[in-house]
């Protein structure tokens, strides 16, 4: 199993914890899908990125036929690609509140 080489860190500002989660909506232009990642971070730190992540999710502008779906919360897991990677929807469901 390939792992980077290195491991990826939280992207809030002065934390030093691993990335458990990514932050991530589906995307599609009707023709190609993707996972649009909002963000990488800690536990400490999902609930804080997932309203962000929601907010600019609302804010942001599609190309007609375009879709992005509202961000959910994904378990990373080194060496694993986004189409396999874990939807948490019972932690979005607590953390929404
Ligand atoms: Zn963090």
């Amino acid at each position: 199993m390939p792992m980077p080489p290195y491991p990826i860190y939280c992207i809030t500002k002065g934390c030093k914890n691993i990335a458990g989660y990514k932050i991530a909506g589906r995307w599609s232009d009707g023709v190609q899908s993707e996972l649009k990642t909002f963000a990488l971070c800690c536990e400490e730190c999902l609930p804080r990125w997932l309203h962000t992540s929601r907010a600019k999710h609302k804010a942001s502008r599609l190309a007609p036929g375009e879709t992005l779906d509202p961000p959910g919360i994904y378990r990373m897991e080194r060496g694993r690609r986004d189409r396999i990677l874990e939807r948490l929807e019972d932690l979005e469901k607590k953390l929404e509140g």
